[in-house]
């Protein structure tokens, strides 16, 4: 008997987070962009980051109509990068794409991505040439965000990118094996290296809802992204230290210049006070610095599991090849 030759997989990743009022359009979209690929099979796998609207139950819904469409339902919200690698560690494509729900990456543009993981490279990043509808303060503090990383990190994270890209399936296997639960998606992969290339695309308006990215949650992003890339903060408190000390020193000597050679005398209090509180801040940045790196050796060591799944659906009997969750329910 002959076998029939199996098609390779293209995994489409789709983190969800409150987004009842865009699943049904981002559904449709993604259902007409598979409709359109050609030689290629296409699973997609919605990450329910614990929605506490009806998220979860559409996406049930769709999941029971369409055998292409799985559900990884987690037990409360761990976050968009942490649902990211739910998605990832489920996936069995031999490539595998991370889009977000709302639209604002077109899916559209999968198609050129996959054109060029065919021309041989093994990750395709979305760059974005333009943002539309978004406010000028998050253009502008991603932009130095950016910047700010890339200075600081040991490997280059590329500019203005997201996590909206293609992976190969080596790439995302060596994502699979990395314990760590910083999770800063974006610069694991630019970490793992292989042939990576950018592809620039115009990041639409957010479909319906708001943002789950409030100005908190953008900053813990921010802080997670530079500690997990980088040291140098730890190296600045030294310099800061030594340029207190230079400080201090030139202070000591001018103060006894005019205590051997003038009559006017430092009458101290007010220098005094301010080389406190001035020791006294850097003394605290750097062991503030230091506290938030050993607040995240804490949190390996506790090696609890990344994240929590209440239930897997669509996924064959087994479950899904790999899942770093102790309770699997299966359906
Ligand atoms: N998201 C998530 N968990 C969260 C926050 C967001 O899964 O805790 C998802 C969200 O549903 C969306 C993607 O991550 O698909 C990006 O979020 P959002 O569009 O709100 O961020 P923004 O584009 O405004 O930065
Ligand atoms: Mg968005």
């Amino acid at each position: 008997m002959i076998e029939q030759l199996k098609q390779p997989l293209l995994s489409v990743v789709i983190p969800c987070y409150n987004e009842e009022e865009v699943i049904g359009e981002t559904m449709k979209r993604l259902k007409a962009f598979c409709s359109e690929i050609v030689n290629l099979d296409v699973e997609l796998i919605f990450v329910d980051d614990g929605s506490r609207d009806k998220t979860r139950e559409l996406l049930k819904n769709y999941a029971a109509e369409d055998a292409r469409i799985k559900l990884i339902g987690f037990a409360r919200n761990f976050g968009h990068q942490i649902a990211v690698t739910a998605g990832i560690d489920a996936a069995c494509g031999d490539a595998v794409v991370l889009i977000d729900a709302d639209l604002q990456d077109p899916p559209e543009v999968i198609h050129e991505m996959i054109v060029k993981w065919r021309e041989g490279y093994d990750v395709v990043y979305g760059t974005r040439t333009e943002r539309q509808g978004e406010s000028i303060f998050k253009i502008a503090t991603a932009r130095s965000f950016y910047r700010l990383l890339n200075r600081l990190s040991d490997v280059p994270i590329p500019l203005d990118t997201g996590d909206f890209r293609l992976m190969s399936r080596p790439v995302v296997d060596t994502l699979r094996a990395m314990p760590e639960r910083d999770r800063f998606v974006r610069g694991l992969v630019s970490w793992v290296g292989f042939k990576q290339i950018a592809l620039p695309y115009k990041r639409s308006v957010r479909f319906a809802g708001e943002s789950k990215y409030p100005l908190r949650k953008m900053l813990s992003f921010a802080i997670d992204g530079i500690l997990s890339f980088s040291t140098k903060p730890l190296q600045m408190s030294i310099t800061l230290g030594m340029l207190c000390a230079c400080l201090a020193m030139s202070g000591i000597l001018y103060v006894l210049w005019l205590r051997l050679f003038t009559h006017i005398w430092v009458e101290g209090w007010t220098a005094l006070m301010i080389a406190v509180l001035f020791l006294g801040g850097i003394q605290l940045i750097s062991v503030g610095i230091l506290g938030e790196y050993i607040g995240r050796i804490y949190n390996e060591i506790k090696n609890r599991p990344l994240y929590v799944v209440q239930e897997y659906l669509g996924f064959n009997q087994t479950g899904p090849e790999m899942s770093r969750s102790p309770v699997i329910n299966k359906s």
